[in-house]
């Protein structure tokens, strides 16, 4: 359904003194760095890694609500990237996101029934203002906001955390989309609130017949909806594969790492913690080669001086000189 080709994304860094703007090189944070994966029609796919890794850059590259550098995005076989403002206003219709902070999703002057209506006007969907009343109502009911009534009428404000962002799966969903970025959607809600909307997204993906991109930096989250997951670092997927496999057997130093420190729940297993010491090199002038390597405990000559690529080790793909030497 969705096909991301050597999509990159590098941002301009401004050097300024004060308000002065410095006529020195330009250089660039390079967010997303040319990274290719595919997302087949009813899957969930994850997207993990540090913050500053890039998944939210991807994310929106995927949707267009920012401009590629460079490379494709194809959604059912339509080139994404190349579509006028018209086209893309009326594509946006096949996909949605679910960003992290509903408060900020959501225009805090407008009554949340007539946010979720908006959508429907623009794309033309109901008959009528009573028709389209009628389907915001029978929204609010689907995402548990009973009676819905109760709710149409009120402001962003009045609501928590868990019900704002119920409204903005509403408002996604009631456009009838086939994909869905849900970008850290349930990261800053309440422990307690979390679990119930994560069933929510998984009971509505089977009832819309959706595809998602879930993007988290909770790996553990990933176990309860992910089919796979791509591990991203400092702009680059360092393995891909079936979420089952690599949470059982990480290959990539970094996947590894991030494994080990996901919360053991029984207090029985002890877990080694392998994440390494030091900070994620700075983005505007990252490390030769692997960019892991000043962190990694397996790092080689060559691992400094070039980049692995993705390769296919044992079914899944992975990005490190370890396994291309070895196996
Ligand atoms: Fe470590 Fe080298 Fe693999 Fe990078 S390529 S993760 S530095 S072993």
């Amino acid at each position: 359904m969705v096909r991301v080709e050597n999509l990159k994304k590098f941002f301009p860094v401004k050097r300024t003194i004060g308000e002065v703007l410095l006529r020195v090189p330009q250089r660039f944070v390079k967010a997303v760095d040319n990274i290719s994966f595919t997302i087949s029609k009813g899957e969930t796919f994850g997207l993990v890694g540090e913050s500053g890794s890039g998944k939210t850059t991807t994310g929106r590259l995927i949707l267009r609500l920012i401009e590629p550098t460079a490379g494709n995005v194809y959604f059912e076989d339509i080139n994404v990237t190349k579509l006028s403002k018209e086209e893309l206003r009326k594509f946006r219709k096949n996909m949605q996101i679910i960003f992290q902070d509903p408060m900020a999703a959501l225009n805090p002057y407008m009554k949340v029934g007539e946010a979720i209506k908006h959508g429907l006007e623009i794309h033309n969907i109901g008959k009528n203002t009573q028709e389209r009343k009628l389907l915001v109502m029978k929204m609010l009911e689907r995402v548990n906001l009973s009676p819905p009534e109760d709710f149409y009428y009120r402001y962003p404000h009045e609501l928590s955390g868990g019900q704002r962002q119920r409204i903005v799966i509403a408002r996604a969903l009631i456009l009838k989309p086939k994909f869905i970025v849900a970008d850290e959607a349930i990261a800053m809600l309440d422990v307690s609130v979390r679990s119930q909307l994560l069933q929510l997204l998984i009971d509505l993906k089977t009832e819309f017949d959706l595809t998602f991109l879930f993007i988290t930096h909770d790996l553990a989250t990933t176990k309860y909806i992910c089919d796979r997951i791509g591990v991203m670092y400092l702009g680059k997927i360092v393995e891909i594969g079936n979420f089952k496999e690599i949470y059982k057997d990480p290959l990539h130093p970094y996947t590894k790492a991030l494994i080990s420190a996901v919360p053991e729940p029984d207090p029985k297993k002890k877990k080694k913690k392998l994440m390494p010491e030091g900070e994620v090199p700075n983005p505007i002038n990252p490390p030769p080669g692997c960019k892991f390597h000043p962190r990694c405990p397996y790092a080689m000559d060559i691992c400094k001086e070039k980049e692995p690529v993705l390769k296919e080790i044992e079914g899944r793909l992975v990005a490190c000189y370890l396994y291309q030497s070895q196996r």
